[in-house]
């Protein structure tokens, strides 16, 4: 067991969050821990140093990115050790999301050293909380695997999930990625958030079937998409809610009022019981 107080030990790693579009999300907090940094470690030294002149705040950058974040991270520990007050941001929103800088926290743990994370904009939980779906129990994925077969048996494990489903996805891959979220997932709802806390902000809500058919070319920008987990009830006994719909179709109500009635005495979705019905109709 190790237990570390954030601000206890001078050797801290700072992570940082910076804003994933608004600049006005940068805190104040965020910008006094940038400004007394000895040293910066960041994603892309280019975006950054552009961010922090926004902020008047000029500091010695060092770029620790995906491809170098083993040996980067190592160095910047060592720094730590020696002293040096260093911070890492990544590009947008928080380091460790989808981005680097969880490699960085593992060695400041194994090392003892502190870690401070100064909180800010993330794409995932404004995408979330800005839906309309359930955001009690959630699983972000991240990014889908791009190939279509990989993306397919990636989604077909997350098929059975209660948990509202969250993907972040870039815009050059959203229609086929609708397309696969559709044919796999069947038709759920879905909340797209694109642009979050930029001029064009926008949330799309509709069912995967709708979206999978929306014009790309309206879909522009960095988007997340937030999909209705599985809520179909795997314990219920088909042959019961069978039974009771011959019951009421001989009472000559329609099949249509049928399944509007066997969904909510089962507490199932319309659509299930509709399309089971339909299925079994010679059984009825
Ligand atoms: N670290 C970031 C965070 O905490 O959200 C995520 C970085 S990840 C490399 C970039 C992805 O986040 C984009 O492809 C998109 O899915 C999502 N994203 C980032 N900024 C966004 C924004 N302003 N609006 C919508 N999605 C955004």
């Amino acid at each position: 067991m190790q237990r570390n107080k954030s601000y206890s030990n001078s050797n801290t790693l700072y992570l940082v969050a910076t804003p994933i579009g608004n600049l006005k999300d940068m805190s104040p907090r965020a910008l006094e821990v940038l400004s007394n940094a000895d040293l910066i470690a960041c994603e892309d030294t280019r975006n950054t140093s552009s961010l922090l002149l926004k902020f008047d705040i000029h500091k010695e950058l060092v770029s620790l990115r995906e491809h170098n974040e083993v040996s980067m991270s190592k160095h910047v520990i060592d720094l730590i050790k020696e002293g040096k007050k260093v911070c890492y941001v990544s590009d947008a929103g928080y380091p460790g999301i989808s981005d680097p800088g969880k490699i960085l926290v593992k060695l400041a743990r194994e090392e003892n050293l502190s870690v401070s994370v100064i909180p800010g904009s993330n794409a995932l939980l404004t995408a979330l909380v800005g839906s309309s779906l359930d955001s009690s129990h959630f699983y972000f994925h991240g990014f889908l695997n791009p190939t279509e077969s990989k993306m397919i048996e990636e989604l077909e494990e997350l098929k059975t999930k209660k948990e509202t489903l969250i993907f972040y996805e870039s815009p050059h891959r959203i229609k086929k990625t609708l397309m696969t979220l559709y044919k796999v997932l069947g038709n759920r709802k879905i909340s797209l958030a694109r642009e979050l806390t930029k001029l064009n902000e926008e949330y799309i809500e509709g069912s995967l079937e709708e979206l999978s058919n929306i014009d790309e070319n309206t879909l522009i920008g960095e988007m997340v998409l937030v999909v209705e987990g599985n809520n179909q009830n795997e314990e219920v006994d088909i042959n019961k809610i069978l039974e009771r719909s011959k019951y009421l179709l001989k009472k000559n109500i329609s099949l249509k009022d049928v399944a509007d009635i066997v969904s909510y005495e089962f507490d199932l979705k319309k659509n299930y019981v509709y399309d089971l019905l339909i299925k079994e109709k010679d059984n009825l």
